[in-house]
């Protein structure tokens, strides 16, 4: 039986909005951190300069940003898919560009405070923010300083086959490397341009269709048939 992992990405793809973005357009002036965006956006800083001049420009206190998280949702459908791969036993992570906070806090929130997730981690010290990166530069890449990539290769190396999840641009780079890519957003359209094979989603029932039609129907790899489901 051939062993599946899932990479994901969180934001605006596990949660319905971008909710870093959000979080520093609640809590920083605007004015201020629209610019560091604008740069990031065009690629004249990195994400990584970004998060820590958003941090900077920033002021929230742990409740503040315990009550920001509360009102984020996640797909609705977030929790089934969660459930269906657990029943089959694959592996699920997220590999995120965002802050530890508010992913813990609403996996937390929502009954899935046991999924494991890479992210760059928040410090909150009163009402001043710091951003600390963990993960950055451990892989080598032309692309990222937080290569998501690094992430895949610990599963590759064990013989896993690849399944990420993402909308966005820090998750280019793994779409390179990946058995089976579902996107969305900017990553739809990355995956056209670059000609990356891919599957289009809208939400995580239709991940959960095409799996199902792909693992567990086709009785492939070993996967017993629908009966179970
Ligand atoms: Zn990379």
């Amino acid at each position: 039986m051939e062993k599946i992992a899932i990479l994901c990405d969180f934001d605006g793809t596990v949660s319905v909005d971008d909710v870093g973005n959000t979080l520093f357009q609640t809590f920083a002036d605007p004015e201020l951190s629209g610019p560091v965006i604008e740069d990031w956006k065009a690629g004249r800083i990195s994400s990584r300069e970004c998060l820590e001049r958003e941090a900077e420009l920033a002021h929230a206190t742990r409740a503040d940003l315990d009550e920001f998280a509360g009102r984020c949702q996640l797909d609705p459908y977030f929790k089934d898919f969660i459930d269906f791969t657990r029943k089959r036993g694959m592996e699920f992570v997220i590999v995120s560009d965002g802050l530890d906070h508010y992913i813990e806090r609403m996996l937390v929130r929502n009954g899935l405070g046991d999924i494991d997730f890479f992210a760059n981690v928040l410090h909150i010290i009163d009402d001043k923010l710091q951003v600390s990166f963990p993960y950055y530069d451990l892989r080598e890449c032309q692309d990222c300083g937080n290569c998501k990539t690094h992430h895949l290769e610990q599963y590759k190396r064990q013989g896993y086959y690849i399944v990420y999840i993402g909308n966005g641009l820090s998750d280019r780079c793994p779409c390179h490397y990946s058995d089976l890519v579902f996107a969305k957003g900017e990553l739809l359209d990355f995956c056209r341009i670059a000609d990356i094979e891919h599957v289009p989603f809208t939400n995580f029932r239709d991940i959960e269709r095409e799996m199902v039609q792909r693992f567990v129907l086709n009785g492939a790899d070993g996967y017993p048939d629908a009966e179970a489901l």
